[in-house]
């Protein structure tokens, strides 16, 4: 098999080299660096690539001039085939695990296990910088290089889909990284909340105590979960003060200032307020034609950059929904086999581009809206009232806030009355079997929902 007689690396190495130096960088470490030297055979050479796309890609582009170079080099025309060999997670990833494995024993005393509760994909390096979001991006890094010393504690604020849970995890990524003897924990304020509420329940609040309390950099992500949750606040309060006072690094994010929370006790509320409270924006256009480049870099995908233009130009408020767009796309171009253009983009988006939840809409609207409709008060539609005439609307606005907001059923419970997460969904319930026998609702909904964008985007 390893017939030395047909063994082309080094022509192929050389040829990389000539080709590097030909196109441009970007090109080249968007073709070359997933494509790799698999074997030969006579007048034939095989190269790994990851996916049939990719493949088509390089044919297209790159194969003539390929077959030049080795041509020349070896002197004899060279055929090429392709290999496709799916990247399992993503090629470089699974190769720099690979590659870290075997070097972990000779460079130093094997690692602890990645963290369990970080995803590594949401690191530092991947985090595009803008206008929108330096203060914070900086911040977060001076935390993860100097945990404790710096800014603590440190809260992350910002609207949903604007990089609040990257930033936090790669804090934890990078510091996890740096300090192997620090210990990292990272939890949603939900999670935090179900291990208390389990700690109670099973006997085991001495277990949990001492797990938060003696971390080094804790991390709580959406912090407006605790509304409304007396006891975990009262030991959130506690877990805090042991680590302050321990200068212990904590970070926190929040979908809104702090100051607007509700339904938090003053003193934690101080607590969150105290050290560095900084804000995400939205990004601008350019920021999120860097970021959705990133991504499309990240993918190894080829999109026109027309395409990159359109999705930019639609898509203002949110990079998840960015995100979300390139990733229909990607699916839909493997699986009809074709380039993307625009014609199919702009027609494959078309919904994406329409969706209410770009504009943002808040539960507030919605409320003020059905109430205006049935011409109830805002506050009759909060209350505890339960007469037909308030419990319909009331379950109406319920399950268009649910529809057009990105807000949970537990943040929607506290926004209504602070009544269970259950309830909303319940009222949901109750409106989408109505809708299936009742023909009259589905154009109210609609011009219910006209009205709330209409007031969202004026608001
Ligand atoms: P949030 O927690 O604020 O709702 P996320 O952190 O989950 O938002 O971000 C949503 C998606 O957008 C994630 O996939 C994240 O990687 C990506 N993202 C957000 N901001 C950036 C950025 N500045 N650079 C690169 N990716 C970003
Ligand atoms: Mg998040």
């Amino acid at each position: 098999m390893a017939d030395r007689a047909w063994d082309y690396s080094s022509a192929w190495d050389e040829a990389v080299r000539q080709i590097a130096a030909e196109i441009s960088e970007q090109e080249f470490l968007m073709w070359f660096r997933n494509m790799s030297y698999s074997g030969a055979e006579q007048s034939r050479l095989f190269l790994n690539v990851p996916s049939s796309f990719y493949k088509d890609q390089v044919q297209q582009r790159y194969l003539h001039l390929i077959e030049e170079k080795l041509h020349e080099l070896l002197g004899n025309p060279i055929q090429i085939d392709f290999r496709i060999e799916k990247p399992r997670a993503s090629a470089s990833e699974a190769e720099a695990a690979d590659q870290a494995k075997a070097e972990a024993p000779r460079r130093r005393p094997v690692r602890k296990a990645a963290s369990p509760q970080l995803n590594d994909k949401y690191a530092f390096d991947s985090f595009v910088v803008g206008e929108n979001n330096s203060f914070a991006a900086n911040a977060a890094y001076a935390i993860a290089k100097n945990p404790g010393t710096t800014y603590n504690p440190c809260l992350i604020y910002g609207g949903v889909g604007l990089g609040k849970t990257h930033l936090i995890q790669a804090i934890g990524n990078a510091a996890y990284g740096d300090f192997p003897d620090m210990k990292v924990v990272y939890v949603t304020a939900e999670t935090f909340t179900n291990e208390f509420i389990i700690s109670i329940k099973e006997r085991t609040n001495h277990i949990f105590k001492r797990k938060y309390r003696s971390v080094d950099l804790l991390l709580i992500d959406d912090i407006h979960m605790f509304q409304g949750k007396a006891q975990t606040q009262e030991e959130l309060f506690y877990t805090f003060e042991a680590l302050y006072n321990a200068n212990k690094q904590m970070v926190f994010t929040c979908d809104r200032p702090v100051s607007e929370l509700r339904e938090l006790t003053e003193r934690l509320r101080s607590r969150f307020e105290r050290g560095l409270n900084v804000d995400l924006q939205p990004p601008n256009y350019e920021t999120r034609v860097a970021i959705l480049r990133k991504k499309i870099e990240e993918q190894h995908v080829v999109i026109p950059e027309g395409v990159v233009e359109l999705i930019c130009r639609n898509i203002t408020t949110n990079v998840r929904d960015l995100e979300a767009a390139l990733t229909k796309l990607v699916a839909y171009a493997n699986l009809v086999n074709r380039n993307m253009n625009l014609e199919i983009a702009q027609a494959q988006l078309r919904d994406v581009f329409a969706n209410p939840r770009q504009k943002s809409v808040s539960i507030e609207i919605v409320q003020r809206v059905v109430a205006e409709y049935f011409g109830l008060s805002q506050t009759d539609l909060k209350g505890k009232k339960r007469t037909k005439a308030i419990a319909f609307p009331r379950q109406l606005a319920m399950y268009l806030a649910r529809e057009m907001t990105e807000y949970s059923t537990t943040e929607l419970g506290i926004e209504f009355g602070g009544r269970d997460h259950t309830t909303i969904m319940y009222g949901c319930q109750k409106i989408e079997n109505r809708i299936k026998t009742d023909s009259t609702l589905e154009p109210i909904i609609s011009g219910l929902k006209r009205s709330i964008r209409e007031y969202g985007a004026n608001a």
